[in-house]
């Protein structure tokens, strides 16, 4: 059988990336023994085996086999200075001489919540923990602890982190019309979580208004991230989170925005550009400046149940050892500091000139694609179809056969190092410089792929 040009093309872009990378080929079987997968973290895997990286700095890293790259994943938008920000390292630094965590409170934690409230329209307190996957579960206890209710409503694809609650239909489901049916995202989670659970599409009021209708008096919240990240950037329709203020407050639910990813895009998250006050605010990512964090915070009123003095006989206990540590606090600060609305407005331009490229790219190469995304967050989907749902966005990637796939080692191949499903993250450090290269390097990468989509994917060529 001849081999067609699809299978050529792929077999190409493999074989320049298994050309580049031997040590992390090598450093992947071993690691393979002693990890399951290879790795720690599921989305750190791609086949047929991810690069190690071994140094960064700003925008740039360099991986064990000597490969350069302009950084645009940023350890998934957590790293909004880049890598080793000498201000943060110098931060650090004096404070690991000082002691790194304490069982006290520290001014570091409540210098640090001052910013965040400062900055959220909708906080006056916060609790910090270690993850943005804590920050979405106690942001759910807290308001199942406000309500004295047991279910929320999330949305089909929103992506909240790795506990039970989180893991309900973050993949969408493809089959049903109308309102999608709740499935468990995986094994490992109990089914009795269905019970605890509504699914609504995004961007679509009446489903919400449905759910809520259907289980009056039972629902604690609605949560979803403002703009939905991990599935592709699908950015809210004008009046939705507006919308879903509406209905929390006509159905007396509480409203939890997980603002994880979302919270950069202005000083105050999508929440302030929107005008719109959530009940409950989880974040995580760059409030820790590149160490672990999360946080959850709201309205005096539905925070103040922790510690003694609450308002409810039985206070909240909500312990953790690493919780506000001094590392992770000072580091915060500094890269919170930093980010001021000169940095903000830098990122978010500079998002959009890489946005306008990487749309004029797919048209000078003949491809249907969008450019989803706000600021300094970008999607890259194939295809013509609007982006407003988890449907759209993997019907998309379903119509494009491996052209993601394939795209993301192509850009690797030519130094840009990004997420496997098309997510580019601008950060701080980056100029006009790294944006063009990577609108150049997306072009040629798309040039390369023309071949396999003609043959596999060929409604993605224009005319
Ligand atoms: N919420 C959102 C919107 C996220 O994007 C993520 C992580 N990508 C999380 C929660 C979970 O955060 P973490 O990985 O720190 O647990």
């Amino acid at each position: 059988m001849t081999e067609g040009r699809a299978d050529k093309v792929k077999k190409g872009i493999l074989k320049k990336y298994q050309g580049r990378t031997p040590k992390a080929r090598e450093n992947d079987n071993r690691a393979r023994k002693f990890l399951p997968g290879g790795n720690t973290r599921s989305v750190a895997f791609f086949p047929p085996y991810p690069v190690y990286m071994v140094e960064g700095k700003g925008c740039h890293t360099r991986d064990i086999d000597g490969n350069e790259y302009i950084d645009f994943l940023n350890n998934y938008t957590s790293l909004i200075h880049g890598h080793a920000d000498p201000d943060i390292i110098r931060a650090v630094k004096d404070q690991l001489e000082k002691g790194t965590e304490f069982a006290t409170p520290t001014a570091l934690q409540y210098e640090h919540a001052e910013m965040l409230t400062g900055r959220l329209p909708s906080a006056d307190m916060v609790r910090y923990c270690n993850s943005g996957t804590e920050a979405t579960l106690w942001a759910i206890k807290l308001a199942r602890a406000a309500t004295g209710r047991d279910m929320i409503v999330k949305m089909e694809g929103g992506y909240h982190g790795t506990h039970d609650l989180a893991k309900v239909s973050v993949s969408p489901d493809l089959q049903s019309e109308g309102l999608p049916k709740a499935h468990l995202e995986g094994p490992g989670v109990p089914k009795s979580i269905l019970d605890e659970v509504a699914v609504a599409p995004f961007n679509d009021l009446d489903s919400v208004e449905i759910l809520l209708k259907k289980h009056r008096d039972k629902v604690a919240a609605i949560i979803t991230e403002p703009m939905l990240g991990s599935l592709g950037m699908i950015t809210p329709k004008a009046g939705y989170l507006q919308g879903l203020r509406n209905l929390a407050d006509q159905y007396d639910v509480l409203l939890i925005f997980d603002e994880v990813i979302t919270f950069r895009l202005s000083l105050g998250g999508i929440q302030a550009i929107q005008g719109v006050r959530p009940d409950i605010t989880a974040l995580g990512k760059i409030i820790g400046g590149g160490f672990p964090a999360g946080a959850f915070c709201g309205t005096r009123e539905v925070m103040d149940r922790f510690g003694p003095g609450a308002r409810d006989v039985a206070s909240l206990t909500h312990a953790g050892t690493f919780n506000g540590n001094a590392i992770t606090t000072v580091a915060g600060i500094i890269a919170l500091k930093k980010f001021d609305q000169a940095a903000v407005d830098k990122v978010n331009r500079l998002g959009e000139r890489m946005k306008e490229g990487l749309g004029r790219a797919l048209k000078n190469v003949g491809l249907k694609g969008r450019v989803t995304g706000i600021g300094s967050l970008l999607q890259v989907h194939f295809g013509d179809k609007e982006i407003d749902s988890a449907v759209d966005s993997v019907m998309g990637i379903v119509n494009s056969k491996e052209m993601q796939r394939f795209l993301h080692l192509e850009m690797i191949n030519r130094g840009i190092f990004s997420a496997g499903r098309g997510m580019f993250v601008i950060s701080t450090p980056m100029t006009g410089k790294e944006i063009d290269q990577a609108v150049e390097a997306f072009e040629g990468s798309l040039e390369t792929l023309k071949p396999y989509a003609r043959e596999e994917a060929p409604g993605l060529l224009l005319n």
